[in-house]
């Protein structure tokens, strides 16, 4: 599964949103507490008879006793909101069944048996979109990680894997077109306008990867060859209005398809696979076994209603979803606990995927950009835990930047010490060794301890410990050496005051800044608490450049004079290290100037040297305008918030906007020739030109500088970007400029825009991200009023995503000192909460920081989480996230 992400401002703030039922405190599950099922469930049939308002689900299950187990008599099948119509056994209707809460209970005295199990739910009704759901009169389903139980009676657990054998049938008229897992073996006509299809999916897999769909579809189609020479075919199902926009979707399923088979030996193993675009999602997109289904968010895009990041989050899903195939549905997990096995090894495969496609160094800086934004606040906070976790209430609140992202960073140094090769080896002998089990993390680290030769027993503490690591670094020269001296420091988190120390690879190198001399790179690991390690030097006044391509998600600490780092943005031949060095220098820069350290003459000495290091990335030739672009933005505010409140310090959100805010003006004013040159040979560049994407991402970075240091001028720059425009990037990125602007442009250009493209959801959920994004002012009352505006519906998660999520990003007015954006959030909470708690819940991280803010927004953040835990009848997910943001 993936994320949805929630809204960025790709081009100026790239805030990621954290994110992001009963009244009695609902039971802690616990890893240690795992014990396999007691029967084996190899085979599943479902009858289903479909209707928006009532579905008919009969299930015959054939059950047989685990003999790795004690015996049981009875056997339990989980249940959530359904209505239960009949129970038979070995064909016989019984009546000694039982309920345990929503369970059903079930007396079973033989070896083995066939229950059948007749059950009618609503999908119309089911406004959490976990189960069978009505979506725009079609039915579609979203199982991961609990929701099957929502459909029938089943042991909803991953371990459990059965062979599908599903029969659907409905109207002709309503559901023209029925999907399932696996392949359609037959279908025909029924009785009064129905219509029937049978699908059989060779592979036993867990219930959570089961998917069916039935609605007025149209597909736009393709063959792919396998490496093996078979075909299959491909089909991207959406509604007829949307069919022109799924030509990239169907080109980066077949690139995916092609690079698994390269780069990992994986090939497809149905001849069919079909993805279905659905409006009314939780998620990003879904991997069930032979149909993905998706949010249209990550399948539909074409130049006048996508961006060029738009683009890029499609095929990275589409290929996400796809490497699913073996990494969690061949091998999947054995319980929840082990999501990151799936989720963290799939992440990295589709980073890779990514940066195979678009180029690494930008894509590493993005990549980062998001750990940075999402995963450091949630392992800095109230709700941090392992990538593995050890226990939870409700698991939909365990789909985490920490499971996700932290976990493809811990892959990711897997890689990094082994080698590329020898990793493959690793991933090979898994894929051979577990292929068709429920496996756990520790399987996945033993089989690349054997496959790639690499000891990993200390590195098992990065599944074991939240926090994030930081690094502190000093040197001194001997002789021809540096000796360089690391520590590092693991904070305590909840549960977790003591940390062992972790091993930490860092591709580090020794430059010499008097004679321009670049040292060469080698992988150093930190595996205890403090080690000195002999580097070789380059020349006099050396430099060191550490964790270059950021091998290990840690915070490094070193003070590095200014100087040096204007040299490493510079001249550095690691292209993150390059950006690193520029975000170092604003971070130190604006953390020290919104604490209020900074004198007048060291505020300008800063400025300056940041205003030189900007100076050589905007004339430098050599660089590539797609790295300019990501080199041109500073520092998030999320990040200097994380940056600002480390140790006793508090974070002062105000006082970080108005320093980043005064930062952006100065650049502005003293590189104003180098921007407007910039943007005027930026602007001469065609859409379908190579250098388009550079050209356009420049563009609207120098609107966004001109926006701080000259409004008028910006004003005037943006409105001819945005009617020029020819494509939705340069449309977007001059509206999100002129959003934040008090100009009356602003209006006539966000009427223009609703008007071009009413009807169309996607971009109206953009029309309502850059409105809740912006820095104009009075952004509180305008959420309010975009709140009031038909066409807000709080039913539809990517509506309320695009205005409420991106409002919880909004630096400016979430933390609005008279503590209407908490309230507002709060409000949000309470009122999705009934409706779709694993939405609502998603919600409550960005108030769960309040005690790592300074006193008074502190309070009014606590207040509103106080108010929300003393509501009745909060869902399971949202009072998990409530009181452990104020547990802590
Ligand atoms: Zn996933």
């Amino acid at each position: 599964m993936d994320i949805a992400t929630p809204p960025t401002n790709p081009n100026d703030n790239p805030e990621l949103a954290d994110a992001a039922p009963t009244p009695h405190d609902p039971p802690v599950i616990r890893r240690e507490d795992y014990k396999p099922f007691p029967w084996l469930v190899p085979e599943i049939e479902l009858h289903f008879d479909l209707g928006l308002e009532a579905t008919r689900v009969v299930s015959k299950l054939t059950v047989a006793r685990n003999a790795k187990t004690k015996p049981q008599d009875t056997i339990k099948l989980e249940g959530d909101g359904l209505e239960l119509l009949s129970v038979k056994v070995d064909g016989e209707p019984v009546n000694n069944w039982s309920m345990e809460g929503d369970d059903l209970i079930v007396p079973l005295s033989s070896e083995a048996h066939e229950i059948e199990i007749a059950t009618e739910i609503d999908p119309s009704a089911n406004t959490q979109l976990m189960g069978l759901y009505a979506s725009n009169g079609m039915l579609c389903t979203q199982c991961e990680a609990e929701g099957f139980r929502r459909i029938t009676f089943f042991p909803d657990r991953p371990d459990v894997l059965s062979t599908y054998r599903v029969r659907m049938e409905g109207s002709k008229q309503q559901f023209p077109i029925l999907l399932c897992n696996g392949n359609k073996v037959a279908e025909g006509e029924g009785d009064n306008g129905t219509h029937w299809a049978e699908w059989h999916d060779p592979w036993p897999k867990p219930s959570y990867l089961f998917a069916l769909v039935a609605g007025d579809l149209v597909a736009n189609s393709g063959l792919f060859t396998t490496m093996s020479g078979r075909e299959v075919e491909c089909n991207i199902w959406v509604r007829k209005e949307d069919l022109a926009r799924t030509d990239h979707a169907l080109e980066s399923l077949h690139r995916s398809m092609k690079w698994d088979e390269e780069t990992f030996g994986r090939e497809y193993d149905l001849d069919l696979y079909n993805i279905v675009a659905v409006s009314d999602f939780n998620m990003g997109a879904m991997e069930n076994k032979g149909l993905n289904v998706f949010n249209t968010k990550y399948v539909l895009a074409d130049p006048d209603t996508a961006t060029d990041a738009d683009f890029d989050a499609v095929e990275g899903v589409i290929a996400h979803e796809y490497f699913h195939n073996w990494s969690g549905n061949r091998i999947t997990c054995r319980d929840w606990f082990q999501l990151s096995l799936k989720e963290g090894f799939t992440v990295l495969r589709d980073q890779l995927f990514s940066q195979d496609m678009r180029g690494e160094a930008v894509k590493r800086i993005e990549d980062v950009r998001i750990l940075r934004a999402a995963q450091f606040p949630e392992d800095a906070g109230p709700l941090a835990h392992p990538i593995r976790p050890d226990s939870y209430r409700e698991i939909s609140n365990f789909y985490t930047a920490t499971v996700y992202n932290k976990g493809a960073e811990v892959i990711r140094m897997m890689r990094a010490m082994s080698g590329v090769e020898r990793f493959r080896e690793g991933t090979d002998l898994y894929f051979d060794r577990h292929d068709g089990e429920a496996a756990t993390c520790e399987d996945f680290i033993t089989a690349i301890e054997d496959g790639a030769g690499l000891d990993l027993s200390q590195f098992r503490n990065w599944y074991r410990q939240a926090g994030t690591p930081t690094i502190s670094v000093r040197h001194e020269v001997e002789g021809e050496t540096l000796k360089l001296h690391l520590k590092q420091d693991i904070p305590a988190t909840p549960g977790q005051p003591e940390k062992q120390p972790m091993p930490i690879p860092l591709r580090t190198a020794v430059h010499s800044r008097s004679n321009q001399a670049l040292g060469e790179e080698q992988l150093i690991v930190l595996s205890e608490d403090e080690q000195t390690f002999d580097l070789p030097l380059a020349g006099p006044d050396p430099v060191v450049s550490i964790n270059r391509g950021y091998t290990a998600p840690v915070i490094v600490n070193r003070t590095l004079d200014r100087a040096d780092l204007v040299f490493l943005a510079a001249r550095d031949d690691d292209s993150f290290a390059r950006y690193e060095a520029l975000q170092e220098l604003a971070v130190a820069y604006l953390v020290e100037a919104a604490s209020g350290e900074l004198t007048e003459g060291e505020r300008v000495e800063g400025r300056s040297a940041i205003t030189e290091a900007f100076r050589s990335i905007l004339t430098d030739d050599a660089l590539d305008d797609t790295m300019r672009g990501e080199l041109m933005m500073l520092p998030s505010e999320t990040y200097l918030f994380e940056a600002m409140a480390t140790g006793e310090r508090k974070a002062d959100p105000g006082a970080i906007h108005a320093e980043r805010e005064a930062l952006k003006a100065a650049l502005g004013r003293d590189l104003a020739s180098e921007f407007h040159s910039l943007y005027d040979r930026c602007e001469e560049v065609a859409f379908d030109d190579p250098a388009g994407r550079g050209a356009r991402k420049v563009k609207t970075q120098v609107l966004v500088y001109a926006a701080a240091s000259d409004p008028a001028k910006a004003a005037e720059l943006a409105a001819h970007q945005f009617d020029k425009a020819d494509n939705m990037t340069d449309r977007q990125g001059a509206l999100m400029v002129l959003c934040g602007l008090d100009a009356p442009v602003r209006t006539d250009k966000l009427k223009a825009f609703y008007e071009r493209y009413t009807g169309n959801a996607l971009v109206i959920d953009k029309w309502y991200t850059l409105q809740a994004l912006s820095l104009h002012p009075d952004v509180i009352a305008q959420v309010e009023a975009l709140a009031d505006h038909p066409d807000f519906t709080i039913k539809n998660p990517n509506r309320v995503r695009a205005l409420y999520m991106a409002f919880a990003g909004n630096p400016l007015g979430f933390h609005d000192a008279s503590g209407r954006g908490y309230k507002m959030i709060a409000d949000v909470i309470l009122a999705l909460d009934p409706l779709n708690p694993q939405t609502a819940a998603r919600f409550v991280s960005p108030l769960g920081k309040w005690r790592r803010i300074e006193p008074g927004r502190a309070a009014l953040m606590k207040a509103e989480l106080e108010r929300i835990a003393a509501v009745d009848g909060l869902s399971r997910d949202t009072f998990e996230q409530v009181s452990r943001s104020l547990d802590g």
